[in-house]
């Protein structure tokens, strides 16, 4: 039988390096839904490619487009967030959730609260909303996946079964194209520059986010939701080859890494074929040739981010949806043109400044606190002008 599959945000890198493992393997998988933001012919072509069941397109003003698109087939065709939301929630075996930002979080929920097995890539769903996203993912019994690199590692690396015997979960960074870089290189560094990642090839706000150093504040965050481990024993360490993709240390002294080139599709994989393993086409690891492997320590100086999201992963509460939202809107407002690049860390740092609500408890608390830190950053974006 195959497995029932949905994909959601597949016209991304992380939806596409998703499509490539399944299309190989057409009798393995039965595609449900997938979806997309604005992308309507990538989105038609993926649908075609993948015969999947239904087709959704977040922006409702391309709903015409996407039934032009597709007319001829019998794919279902939907649009506007309620719909991916709809789509999301349909029964199947596992989700991709690749959304990014916090705009995956309701879609999220709603794969989670369908009983799927939930590939989790989309880290700000976790940063927002951690402690809703892991109750439901408990009480539904669904397994969250982790797809990010180094969460993924870790959980490679992890012993579920006795987690008093971890001391420490490292994270490894690969300090990003600003790694070396002097503060007035980066003062002037534009959009063009900040994206062009060294190791890996991503969508643009995670490569923002790593040139920034939030992906990794982000990260512990996520890695605090995903392994029950304090916020003490978790540290960064930077390591520029992406290729030991982060390690767990006992107790004893031992670390275990995980190590493996700097491919979405190996830890994408992992999460399809749990518990099992599946062959992919990935480039095999070749450390002779790579000769040798560099770490040091962030410099949290030059990447401020870093501190923020740790303070917030620290303070709990609301800190983290209020970080994350404040972060999107000021990678949104550099990419744009409208601040510089260590104005991202100024609005995240004003924001939380400004803002500072109770802690959520429900997924609506969180969706007005983000909304909220969002026009908070948006003030923030306008007094930097
Ligand atoms: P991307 O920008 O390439 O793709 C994002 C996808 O989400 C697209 O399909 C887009 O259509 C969809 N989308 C965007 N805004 C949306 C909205 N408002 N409503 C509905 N859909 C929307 O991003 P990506 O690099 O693939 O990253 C996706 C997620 O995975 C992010 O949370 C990112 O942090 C995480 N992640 C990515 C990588 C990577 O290598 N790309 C690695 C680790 C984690
Ligand atoms: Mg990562």
């Amino acid at each position: 039988m195959p497995r029932n599959v949905s994909i959601l945000g597949v016209t991304g890198s992380i939806g596409r390096s998703t499509v490539d493992l399944i299309a190989r393997d057409p009798d393995g998988f039965a595609v449900e839904a997938i979806t997309a933001n604005r992308d309507v012919e990538g989105l038609a072509v993926t649908a075609r490619q993948l015969r999947a069941k239904v087709a959704v397109i977040g922006d409702a003003t391309q709903y015409q487009a996407l039934k032009q698109a597709l007319a001829g087939s019998d794919i279902e065709v939907a649009a506007g967030s309620d719909a991916i939301v709809e789509a999301a929630g349909r029964p199947v075996d596992w989700t991709m959730s690749a959304i990014v930002g916090s705009a995956g979080l309701k879609p999220t929920m709603a794969a989670i609260r369908a009983g799927a097995t939930i590939a989790l890539a989309n880290k700000e769903a976790l940063v927002c909303g951690g402690d809703v996203v892991t109750a439901a993912a408990h009480e539904n019994g669904v397994r969250l996946l982790p797809v990010d690199s180094e969460h993924n590692a870790i959980f490679q690396c992890f012993d579920h079964d006795w987690p008093l015997r971890v001391s420490r979960v490292i994270l490894t960074a690969s300090g990003g194209p600003f790694r070396s870089a002097n503060i007035e290189t980066m003062r002037h560094a534009t959009p063009e520059q900040a994206v062009a990642h060294p190791t890996w090839s991503m969508g643009t706000k995670i490569s923002i986010d790593s040139a920034t150093l939030m992906n990794k504040g982000l990260e512990l965050i996520e890695a605090r939701h995903l392994f029950p481990v304090s916020a003490e024993q978790l540290e960064v360490l930077v390591h520029p080859q992406s290729v030991v993709h982060s390690l767990v240390e006992y107790v004893d002294g031992s670390v275990l890494a995980q190590m493996g080139t700097p491919d979405m599709r190996t830890p994408i994989a992992y999460t399809l074929a749990w518990p099992e393993r599946m062959a992919t086409p990935c480039e095999r690891l070749d450390l002779a040739r790579i000769g040798r492997l560099d770490f040091e320590a962030p410099d949290e100086q030059r990447f401020p981010a870093l501190g923020l999201a740790r303070a917030a992963m620290v303070a709990g509460g609301a800190r983290p949806a209020v970080l994350n939202a404040a972060n999107e809107i000021a990678v949104a407002a550099f990419l744009n043109r409208r601040i510089g690049f260590l104005d991202i860390a100024r609005v995240v740092a004003g924001t939380l400044d400004a803002y500072d609500p109770p802690a959520p408890e429900s997924m609506d608390d969180i969706l007005i606190i983000d909304a909220e830190a969002r026009a908070h950053a948006e003030q923030a974006v306008v007094r930097l002008n």
